[in-house]
């Protein structure tokens, strides 16, 4: 594995860039998508310094999957989302734009198709009003 240590990702774990965090633990941080596909589009990431999906132990794996399956069913409720989609990205053929493994929790409401990926900056009010909204439900 070729980690490149200065990814954003990797920043925000370090607190050298700040994010709109909604849960953290351990082994684990949350925070808002600043370009969100769709109202309440929140990423999950591991701690540990891995590029991909298959660079994490099974240990990690099953971490990250439970606290993605976590935010994703607070995020339902949160913004009263009709669906939920749930999408991670390996290598940059597959989509991939930041290479610290994320899995992608995005709210889906009927009748509306997601923005496109990585595209357009939300607003900065709008995306604390969102994860102060996710974080009450999170950590009650
Ligand atoms: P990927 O394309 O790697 O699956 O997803 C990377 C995600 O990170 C994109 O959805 C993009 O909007 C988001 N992103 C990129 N830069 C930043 C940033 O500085 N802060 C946050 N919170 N999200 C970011």
């Amino acid at each position: 594995m070729n980690y490149n240590p200065n990814n954003i990702f990797a920043k925000i774990l370090r607190g050298e860039i700040p994010a709109y965090k909604v849960y953290e633990d351990t082994q684990t941080l949350a925070f808002m998508d600043v370009m969100p596909q769709s109202d309440g589009h929140t990423l999950v990431i591991p701690r540990v310094a891995a590029e991909t999906l298959f660079d994490l132990s099974t240990e990690e794996l099953q971490s990250l999957i439970a606290v993605t399956q976590r935010i994703a069913i607070a995020a339902k409720r949160a913004f009263h989302a009709d669906g939920m989609t749930l999408m991670q990205f390996n290598g940059s053929a597959a989509g991939q734009t930041v290479p610290h493994v994320h899995f992608h929790v995005i709210p889906r409401y009927n009748g509306k198709s997601l923005q496109s990926h990585s595209r357009t900056m939300a607003n900065n009010e709008l995306l604390a009003q969102h994860a102060e909204h996710l974080r009450a439900l999170l950590n009650p």
